[in-house]
């Protein structure tokens, strides 16, 4: 389970994430839904280390670490044991597609090459875009090079999958084939933390929903529920004004 208590953090004078509490289970799928500017990414930078939080505690399974005594070795461990998926791919543009995932798995997971390579196909064949493992991304659409992000980001088998709006910058005949993807790994029992606009795969796919705003969990609940259902006034408004 992963647990985050009390995590706040600040950039200058701007309070962003202002104390927020989330147990996350094995295997649970969880969507982060809110306005723009409230501190959904920031929460997710935090949560891999990408952004030091100024305070809290990050608890993944027995390994929990208090942020005010974070050290080098404890953000090694964090990162290896998270890994994101972000809107715009960041895939290696200089690498090919299986480059792409063994490149990981060398420098992060000390494998043998030919090792990283065996894991990488299987990989590729499971999100289903072996057939481009030597093209490079720039030859690849959307849609193909966020399924490669993927397939990256389960190569190093973290202990969770943070997802920063997976299917915004896809043009909109890509975005299912990504939902098609995250959906199978939903049923395959990933955990998963995913801050998306896509409210019916929200509704659909996740078994939480927590509606964030301004740097804080407004409303959270059973997906169906917070969707279908809001009893908070700003989750409402936002809801209303999106659909
Ligand atoms: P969106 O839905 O638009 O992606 P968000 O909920 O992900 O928004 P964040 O990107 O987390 O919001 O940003 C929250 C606030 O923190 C914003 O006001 C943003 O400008 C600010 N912010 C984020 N990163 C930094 C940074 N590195 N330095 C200064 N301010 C930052
Ligand atoms: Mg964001």
């Amino acid at each position: 389970m992963i647990r985050l208590k009390n995590i706040q953090k600040r950039f200058g004078d701007l309070d962003v994430i202002k104390g927020i509490d989330l147990d996350i289970n094995n295997g649970e799928v969880i969507s982060i839904i809110g306005p723009s500017g409230t501190g959904k990414s920031t929460l997710l930078r935090c949560m891999n280390c990408l952004e030091i939080a100024d305070q809290g505690e990050i608890q993944i399974e027995d390994y929990s670490v208090n942020i005010s005594k974070i050290t080098n070795k404890d953000k090694q461990w964090i990162r290896r044991n998270t890994a994101m998926v972000f809107q715009g791919f960041n895939l290696f543009n200089n690498k090919t597609v299986l480059q792409n995932i063994t490149e990981g798995l060398i420098v992060v997971k000390k494998m043998k090459k030919s090792e990283a390579e065996d894991r990488a196909l299987k990989i590729l064949k499971d999100v289903d875009i072996l057939e481009k493992k030597d093209n490079y991304p720039s030859s690849l659409s959307g849609g193909q090079q966020q399924r490669v992000a993927i397939g990256r980001a389960l190569a190093l088998e973290p202990k969770i999958l943070l997802f920063d709006e997976p299917t915004s910058a896809l043009d909109p005949e890509l975005v299912s084939e990504v939902l098609v993807l995250m959906k199978a790994l939903a049923k395959e029992k990933r955990t998963m933390l995913i801050v998306t606009h896509e409210i019916n795969f929200a509704r659909n796919v996740s078994d939480r929903v927590c509606f964030m705003d301004q740097g804080i969990i407004l409303e959270e609940g059973a997906a169906k529920e917070i969707i279908d259902n809001p009893k908070n006034e700003r989750t409402k408004q936002f809801l209303n004004a999106i659909r």
